[in-house]
């Protein structure tokens, strides 16, 4: 036995096992998996705009038009126009002077982070970030402090240290770096975007925020999180993702000028990679051009969140750490929650399980994503058939880990699910259960 198959099937023991269902047709608000025909509640297609009629011909015209593939990164064979135009764009969309297209989020994470965090730089991340922005603290080769799930306290005491270490400060070749999504990918809450802007502001850090679930799902217009604070200009840095509302593929990092030149020349997912397809960038411009003009989608898509949420916690449900359309029903262990799974999937509704390493030991879950085009009856008809999936697996929806509880301890980012996130510079305040005991000890071990 070759030790790829034992890893496999340590991970089929540890109930970790993942394959690819099958779906038939478009990301819909109904979907054929595997050949039975389901309610899909785990797409990312938040606005229903994947499949819409005027997107969908965005992207066959831009074939026709400019082609399929974009033949080379754009520093190598150019800028093509379809890629400039959404790239204006998406700056007006989000308040800045310029925004630079990625191949994915995935990339712009690695490449923004990895070029704004370099040897010499403190990155400040929070524990329950998206792998891609723990993947470029990685590859930034600097030191990385994570700090408690949304804890200014906690930030602000590892700027403290930081700075007293030399790093940072106004006008210092090397200024700490704060990294956070603002809507969490497997939680559904916010970002506390105000009190990190203030901390950054105050001890001279760059923030650099990740809006891949906020773009096109709350804000004004659609706008997202940072647009809802009222912080719009006060971000270094802000990533999208045309994969998920926006109903493409791509990214973008949308920064000022000056920011755009620096990343041209230093981010290599940018460099190094071939530039976005002509018809993914022109079906992303046709969904942002929808969402100008119908803002009511935005609202729809709340308003279909508040009302899965409420018939959630009529079903016994715990759900009150999600504000977003991410709910996550936090089962526990991994076994259980796909049991959980397979039991509202044989009963019609698609919800995927999340396990570690996506999300931390213990906290497994099924990840509901609200979609605009989902219908409250569809929405109250899901909570039912979840609640006797539950009981089904044998598991007591009020018995679930409470969210709070479920966000004390690390994830497991890295793809064999025993490496935490990079290990932090200095020893920690006294957190009761806190990511930094493990991280001091894999410090210890790695000494
Ligand atoms: C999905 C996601 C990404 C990656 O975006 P892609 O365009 O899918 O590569 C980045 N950050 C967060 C928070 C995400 O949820």
């Amino acid at each position: 036995m070759t030790e790829i198959q034992e890893r496999l099937d340590e991970l089929k023991e540890l109930g970790l096992f993942r394959r690819m269902r099958l779906v038939s047709g478009p990301q819909g608000p109904r979907v054929v998996l595997d050949g039975k025909p389901v309610l899909l509640l785990c797409s990312n297609n938040y606005l229903g705009l994947a499949d819409h009629p005027r997107v969908r011909e965005a992207a066959a015209d831009a074939a026709m038009r400019w082609g399929v593939g974009a033949g080379a990164s754009r520093l190598v064979s150019g800028t093509m126009t379809v890629h400039r135009r959404l790239e204006e764009s998406l700056a007006m969309f989000k308040g800045t002077e310029s925004a630079l297209l990625f191949g994915s989020g995935y990339l712009a994470n690695l490449g923004v982070v990895s070029a704004l965090g370099g040897p010499g730089t403190t990155i400040f991340s929070d524990e329950l970030n998206h792998a891609s922005l723990i993947d470029g603290c990685r590859l930034a080769r600097g030191e990385t402090f994570v700090y408690g799930h949304c804890d200014l306290d906690h930030l602000e005491w590892g700027l403290q240290q930081a700075v007293r270490d030399g790093d940072g400060r106004r006008g210092r070749a090397r200024p700490p770096l704060i990294v956070t999504d603002s809507v969490f990918s497997m939680d559904g809450d916010v970002a506390p975007l105000e009190g990190i802007v203030e901390l950054a502001e105050h001890y001279g850090a760059r923030v650099v925020v990740d809006e891949a679930h906020g773009t096109g799902c709350m804000g004004p217009d659609g706008r997202g999180a940072i647009a809802e604070a009222g912080l719009e200009g006060q971000i270094d840095v802000v990533i999208g993702t045309l994969g998920k509302a926006l109903g493409s593929y791509g990214a973008f990092a949308a920064c000022d000028g000056e920011m755009a030149a620096y990343l041209t020349n230093t981010a290599r997912s940018l460099i190094f990679s071939t530039a976005p397809p002509p018809p993914a960038v022109a079906g992303a411009m046709a969904a942002l051009d929808l969402l100008f003009e119908q803002p009511r989608r935005v609202e729809r898509l709340q308003c279909n969140a508040a009302v899965l949420r409420d018939e959630l916690a009529r079903e016994g449900f715990e759900v009150a750490g999600s504000t977003t359309q991410i709910i996550p029903l936090i089962v526990g262990e991994a076994d259980v929650a796909m049991r959980v799974c397979e039991a509202a999937l044989e009963r019609g509704v698609f919800a995927q399980a999340i396990r570690p390493p996506t999300v931390p030991d213990g906290t497994s879950r099924l990840r509901l994503a609200v979609m605009a085009s989902h219908t409250k009856d569809e929405l109250r008809e899901a909570a039912r058939v979840l609640g006797k999936a539950a009981l089904a697996a044998g598991w007591r929806p009020s018995a679930g880990v409470p969210i709070a509880a479920a966000q004390t301890r690390a994830p497991h980012d890295a793809a064999d699910g025993r490496d935490a996130h990079p290990p932090a510079n200095d020893a920690p305040p006294p957190r009761a259960g806190g990511v930094f005991d493990q991280q001091a000890d894999s410090v210890a071990r790695a000494a």
